[in-house]
Parts: structure tokens; sequence; C-alpha cells
């Protein structure tokens, strides 16, 4: 028999529901002791950092918990020193290989470890991650040879508009392809968090396939190659993670938008931040930014410093929208079992947010939930 006592019952002060004594709202979020709906001290995905806090693995990889994001971290941070001690010693071809695969791999990695798509892994990675890099290769193929044409002919103008306008939106529009295409066709897939990954996958799908495109004469090339290490540490700073980062951040934005079009029913009441217009402005405004810097930035070192602070905020900007989204999610649960939450591992009544950390369990791996569902 349980022996365990019920926790207190306490008003919240933002939804006013009774829910289980505890720093955070069990039912929307919201801190109890501050009363605040926004919470913005803790990140409804990890929620011992702050929702202004600057990470590639929290922002991107959403539903890892901190526990298990460990080796994300250091994978990111190893590869980037395999990459920049592959260049310092020559190796130029396989520090490109190394730097555009980075974050692509390890993004397919946490797609198996949460299991995002359910029981569709095929149709998942096949629609996000595959037909991004198909969609890449292609594309970056006929902007090449388009490019090279116009520079021949020595249309300057041309060349910009194509270069900094036509290719960026056209690019950021193919990375939308896969996940639209989830969105129409598995409407199961019905959570904010879907759309994030979804995006992010085949942004860095696309990305990989460019990069590896714009870079296969060297990779074909000789192992050994001439030219300056620090030129091409940076060079690969930029293809590798900044415009990775960038194309993953801006295509997750845009399907972030248009998942919680389709799962926030209190309509009219969603900030301007996470709209589908604000996105779309936000990400193809980004693409242009990027497309225009590539064309009239001439120095690499200033081309990639911009591109990082874009990147920065960006990446930030994507946190507070799924912040935004999670908190959202919470209106509609009720309250199950005691159970121990997968971010914190306090045994607390499974509710939208665990009472005791606030991370949403829509952050949570999707096996972790179907067992508590199951009540194993
Ligand atoms: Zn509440
Ligand atoms: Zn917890």
């Amino acid at each position: 028999m349980d022996t365990r006592e019920d926790p207190p019952i306490v008003t919240c002060p933002h939804c006013g529901a009774n829910v289980p004594a505890g720093e955070f709202c069990g039912l929307c979020g919201a801190h109890l002791a501050t009363g605040s709906p926004r919470r913005s001290h803790a990140y409804a995905a990890v929620p011992n950092q702050r929702v202004a806090h600057l990470a590639i693995v929290s922002t991107l990889f959403p539903h890892l918990a901190y526990r298990r994001s460990g080796p994300f971290r250091v994978a990111i941070v190893a590869g980037g020193a395999l990459v920049v001690m592959l260049a310092a010693l020559h190796l130029f071809a396989p520090a490109t290989v190394a730097a555009v695969f980075l974050l692509p791999v390890l993004y397919l990695m946490y797609l198996y470890e949460v299991e995002v798509y359910e029981d569709e892994p095929w149709l998942v990675v096949g629609a996000t991650m595959v037909l991004g890099a198909l969609l890449g290769l292609a594309f970056a193929n006929v902007a090449g040879v388009s490019l090279s044409q116009l520079d021949l002919t020595g249309d300057r103008e041309s060349a910009f508009v194509l270069a900094a306008l036509a290719i960026p939106i056209v690019a950021q529009l193919l990375m939308l392809a896969g996940p639209a295409f989830l969105y129409t066709f598995r409407a199961r897939f019905r959570e904010p968090l879907d759309g994030v990954t979804f995006g992010a996958a085949s942004g860095l799908g696309f990305s990989l396939a460019s990069s590896l495109t714009a870079f296969w004469p060297l990779i074909t090339g000789p192992l050994v190659a001439n030219g300056s290490p620090i030129d091409w540490a940076i060079r690969l700073t930029r293809a590798g993670l900044l415009i990775a980062l960038i194309n993953a951040c801006t295509t997750a934005l845009i399907a972030a938008a248009l998942w919680l079009h389709r799962y926030d029913t209190r309509r009219g009441r969603r900030p301007i931040m996470s709209s589908l217009l604000g996105a779309l402005v936000i990400a193809l405004g980004v693409q242009i930014m990027v497309g225009v810097i590539g064309a009239v930035v001439g120095e690499l070192l200033v081309g990639v410093v911009l591109l990082a602070a874009i990147s920065i905020v960006l990446l930030l900007y994507v946190r507070v929208v799924i912040h935004d989204a999670l908190l959202v999610e919470g209106a509609e649960h009720g309250v199950g079992p005691e159970a121990p939450c997968p971010e914190c591992h306090r045994m607390v009544p499974t509710m939208a947010f665990c009472p005791a950390c606030g991370a949403a369990r829509a952050a949570g791996t999707k096996q972790g939930r179907a067992r508590l569902a199951g009540g194993v």
C-alpha cells in the first residue's frame, strides 16, 4: 500500500487552478513563489538554465534531458577541436569532411536517442534530413552554375540579386519542404517541438549537402594541401558551424511557428515573436542578410564575425520561441499518478510541468512519456 501522503494543494496565482504545492504550477508552468508565468530564470525544456542562455544543445536538441546531453556537448567541442587540429596539419580535406558532418551526424543521433519520430523513423528522417540533403545537393549545383554564368558575362547586378536575394529565399523555402510535408500528411506529430526538430533536421541536411557541393573540388583533391590553416579554420567554422546553425535555426523557427499555429487554440493571444508572420520575416530576413554578407564582405574574418553575431541572436530567439511554445502546451493536460520527473528525477505528480523543477513534460523524450502513459 502507498503510504506517501499527497502533497498539499495550493492555488496558482497565474492560472488560478488548485495544484500540488511545489516550485512551479504543474498545469501552466508558472513559478509559484513569484507568480511569474514567464519564469525567465527557468527555461521550460531545461529548467536549470535561464531562457536567455546561449547554448546549442539545449536549444536545438530540446528533448534531451540535461543529464543526457553531456555526450552531445562533449562531441561538439571535441569535433570542433578535431577540425582545428586537422586544419593545423594541412589535412584540409578531412578537416572539411569532419566540419560539415559534425552537426548533422549529431542531430541524427539525437533523433534516434529521443525517438522523436515515434514509430516512423524512416519517414521522418527521410522527409527531414535526407530530403533536405537531396534538395541542398540539387540546389547548390543549379545555383552554382547560374552564378558562375553571370560572373562570366560580367553582369554584376544580376549576380548580386541572385546571390543576396534569390538564392537565400529559395534555399529557405526548399529547407521547409520536408517539414511542410510532415505538417500536411502526419498531423499526429502535433507538438510544437516536433516542428522545431523537423525544421532543424531539414536545415542541417540541406547545409551538409550544399557545403559538400561547394567544397567538393577540395575534398577530392590531394590529402595534404597548401593554404593557410587559419584561413581554413575560419572557412570551416563558417560552413560547418555558423551556416549550419543559421539554417537549422531559421527553418526550426518557421516550423515551430507553423506547428504552434495549429496547436495553440487560444487565438489572438500569441506574442508576435512566435507568430507565423513574425517567424517568416525574421527567418527570410536573416537568410537575405547572410546572402548580402557573402556577396559584399570580402574579408573572410569580418564575414565570419558577422555570421557569428547573427547565429548568437538567432539561437536566443529560437530558445524564446521554444520556451513560449512549451508554456502554451501546458493548458490542456490534467494530473496523473506520481512518477519520477525525466529531468530532475524527483517523484512528482505527472502533470504538464514538473512541480519541482518546472520542466515541461513535452520536452521529455517520447518513449519516456509513453512508458508513463502505459503505467509502467
Ligand atoms: Zn498555474
Ligand atoms: Zn522535475
